[in-house]
């Protein structure tokens, strides 16, 4: 009996790319059976507006490819989730519709864990396919988030990678009604093997459905996600400017004390008044946004409902 693995692909308006998907994979499943494993695909729909689901409707009519529809759009990493916890496969991997990621990398992701890897991730070895600013801002954002993270995410990966049902499992457990899924990933389990790949173009004419805002409010999720440490920095960070302030005004206090230095530094009082309140302030706000975080988790409502599947 041949090894189940499920593709798990969140679909949001880009019914327009499904047919060419399933075909794509389809190519695969033969060079993927040689390794005795059949490949699945479950599409979720996160709520979308166009005909996606009609289309996904049409793909199911494969016995290999089935989709369930969720009641509103909750997100790529809630879609995520909740495919792979539908999957009974013996291994899910998480991709994009839009082709972004080669599929022929799945079969090698296949073939390391047919030889034991449990997670193997798919590293880009480049990223010309994307724009300058997202390039950019997704370097920077990963470099701050390693840097106040208590598990630090692997370098240019992203969700697409082969996880074992032995660790996708622990899923279940998971409860964070908001998600970050590549940190909630290095959580349940370590990476054992990586499979490197370049990125061609997106298939996507127009923008792409992730907008700046949704990427705005992911990367909040994933700072508030990523620990205590960022708070431990950044009362570190108020404690030294805190010194270097206290340094500065006990200088000009010697300076009045022993010298006949008019006591003239307004400017400089109002500069540093300012920076220091600054800082208080931007400490609260992370704060405000932490405790409204917890808020929100507190209820621990589910992050999805599933309103219809395939059959
Ligand atoms: N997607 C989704 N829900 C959303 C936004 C996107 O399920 O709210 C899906 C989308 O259809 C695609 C994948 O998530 O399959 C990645 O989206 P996109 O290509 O827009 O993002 P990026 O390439 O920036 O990661
Ligand atoms: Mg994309």
């Amino acid at each position: 009996m041949p090894k189940a693995i499920d593709v798990i692909i969140p679909v949001y308006n880009d019914g327009g790319l499904v047919l060419g998907c399933v075909g794509a994979l389809s190519d695969l499943r033969i060079g993927i059976a040689n390794l005795d494993c059949s490949l699945n695909i479950i599409f979720v729909d996160d709520g979308s507006k166009d005909q996606s689901w009609d289309r996904i409707v049409d793909a199911s009519k494969e016995k290999w490819v089935r989709g369930i529809k969720l009641s509103r759009n909750y997100g790529k990493e809630a879609a995520l989730l909740a495919g792979i916890r539908d999957s009974q496969a013996e291994a899910v991997i998480p991709f994009d519709v839009d082709l972004q990621d080669p599929p022929t990398v799945i079969t090698a992701l296949v073939s390391e864990w047919v030889s034991g890897n449990k997670m193997v991730v798919a590293r880009r070895t480049n990223r010309e396919a994307d724009t300058f600013f997202k390039r950019q801002s997704a370097k920077f954002f990963y470099w701050v988030y390693n840097k106040i993270a208590e598990n630090p995410i692997p370098k240019n990966v992203g969700d697409f990678r082969i996880i074992d049902r032995s660790i996708f499992k622990n899923l279940d457990h998971i409860h964070d009604s908001k998600l970050f899924m590549k940190e909630v990933f290095t959580y349940i389990g370590k990476v054992d093997a990586s499979v490197e790949f370049s990125r061609p173009k997106s298939q996507r004419i127009d923008e792409p459905s992730q907008n700046l805002g949704k990427l705005l409010s992911l990367a909040e999720t994933a700072l508030i996600s990523a620990g205590p440490k960022l708070f431990r920095k950044i009362l570190g960070m108020t404690m030294l400017i805190d010194i270097v302030i206290l340094g500065y005004a006990s200088f000009i206090g010697a300076q009045w004390l022993f010298g006949d230095l008019p006591f003239n530094g307004f400017a400089t009082l109002v500069i540093l008044n300012t920076f220091y309140f600054v800082t208080l302030l931007s400490l609260l706000s992370v704060i405000g946004l932490v405790s409204t975080h917890a808020l929100s988790e507190s209820k621990s409502r589910p992050s999805f409902f599933i309103e219809a599947r395939t059959n």
